[in-house]
């Protein structure tokens, strides 16, 4: 039976990562996979995470399973980051602790197709490469509008509102909350608030995939965008991340929280995400949830946790604010960027050019010319410049 399988293509970022390792050049640069990365070129694990590890490896007296939705005590702690201190939505909110922000953005789908088996997903393009086969995966219809024009570096917001006005009742809109992957172009609020109208006349529901949470300006700001919609639509799906914002990337740890329209369906959509979750890994791993929980949790490990995601931001902002102020290379505009945010920019690169930037300069990122902030340096930024000039000029 399984010799009808022919062999798929490998994930075009994440094949990048041998290639970098095996090269030898010393000035070699990877600006290819989505990880923070320090001065040094390193992903280092937080210091607010060695400490809530250890704590963990002292305290914890059981393996015994949680429930299908996880550890609630990670999904009581993570809440308010997303949320807010009041507790005015409590009784509409249902959270269930997922693997990664992928987990949630898979149960999300699905609870849209239990939902309405017909919904259709609209997602902008460019977007993070596994949007599109995962919601495919799900079973949701697919309907693409070009949210970014790469020339330009301009997002396209009225072919966004145009494409949005054909939407039906029940069908599922994908937002990227903050730093959006892989433009760094955002939504100005009163942009988000015209969305959130469409979405809420027509009867639709957002997703909004919150990856990037605090790597934009800082926590309070970068969750804005997303509380706004939450307040002027009836309901909300929301795929919350901690990989990023924790470093916790491989430990798989994330969150899908669902806003209902009233507390009266909370324990109805509770039970069907639950559900849904069963059917696929039973119930959560828990060492990231644990992680997360204790940092949130203890005033001097939040402190501490804090401080590194503000240097991380700032970092990345650092490199933004080098980059653009090299003003324009070979044609690209890089003021632009200046005014992104997050760890990436999508450069209006050919594929061709993106290679010889790997194999002449050893320069190494995404197929589509997505650079991920983070893997430049004040050391290196001259040189990625100069390489980016030599490329676009031949
Ligand atoms: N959404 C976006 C936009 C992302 O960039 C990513 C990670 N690259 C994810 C979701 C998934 O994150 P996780 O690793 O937590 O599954």
């Amino acid at each position: 039976m399984l010799e009808v399988l022919k062999e798929l293509p490998s994930d075009s970022v994440l094949g990048l990562i041998k290639l970098f390792a095996a090269d030898t050049n010393a000035d070699k640069i990877d600006l290819g996979v989505g990880v923070y990365k320090n001065e040094q070129g390193k992903t280092p694990v937080m210091a607010a995470v060695k400490m809530a590890e250890a704590r963990i490896l002292e305290a914890e007296n059981s393996k015994t399973y949680y429930g299908s939705d996880g550890n609630s005590a990670f999904l009581e702690a993570v809440a308010p980051l997303v949320f807010g201190a009041s507790t005015a939505l409590a009784d509409r909110i249902v959270g269930c602790q997922t693997v990664g922000g992928t987990g949630a953005l898979q149960l999300a789908a699905k609870l849209a197709i239990s939902c309405n088996k017909d919904a259709a997903i609209w997602v902008g393009t460019p977007t993070w490469p596994n949007h599109l086969p995962l919601f495919a995966a799900a079973g949701l219809e697919i309907k693409t509008y070009e949210y970014y024009d790469v020339k330009s570096q301009k997002i396209n917001f009225s072919d966004m509102i145009n494409a949005l006005q054909s939407g039906r009742a029940g069908d599922v809109v994908l937002l990227h909350a903050c730093c959006h992957n892989p433009t760094g172009a955002d939504l100005d609020l009163d942009q988000w608030a015209q969305v959130a109208s469409l979405i809420a006349e027509k009867g639709m529901i957002p997703l909004i995939d919150s990856a990037y949470l605090g790597l934009g300006v800082s926590l309070e700001q970068d969750v804005k965008a997303l509380q706004l919609v939450i307040s002027r639509v009836p309901e909300t799906l929301i795929a919350f991340s901690c990989s990023k914002n924790f470093g916790l990337y491989r430990e798989r740890i994330g969150a899908l929280f669902v806003v209902g329209k009233d507390g009266h369906s909370s324990s109805a959509i509770k039970s069907h995400v639950q559900y849904l979750a069963r059917t696929v890994y039973s119930t959560p791993p828990n060492h990231g949830a644990a992680i997360v929980t204790s940092i949130l949790s203890e005033p001097g490990l939040k402190k501490i946790w804090l401080s590194e995601l503000v240097e991380s931001t700032q970092r990345i902002n650092d490199m933004r604010q080098q980059l653009a102020a090299s003003s324009s290379v070979g044609g690209i505009d890089l003021v632009a960027l200046g005014n992104q945010k997050g760890m990436f920019a999508l450069l209006p690169l050919s594929v061709d050019q993106v290679n010889t930037l790997r194999d002449s300069f050893s320069v190494y990122m995404a197929p589509s010319g997505r650079i991920n902030l983070a893997g430049l340096n004040r050391e290196n930024i001259p040189y990625f410049v100069s390489s980016l000039g030599k490329v676009l000029n031949e």
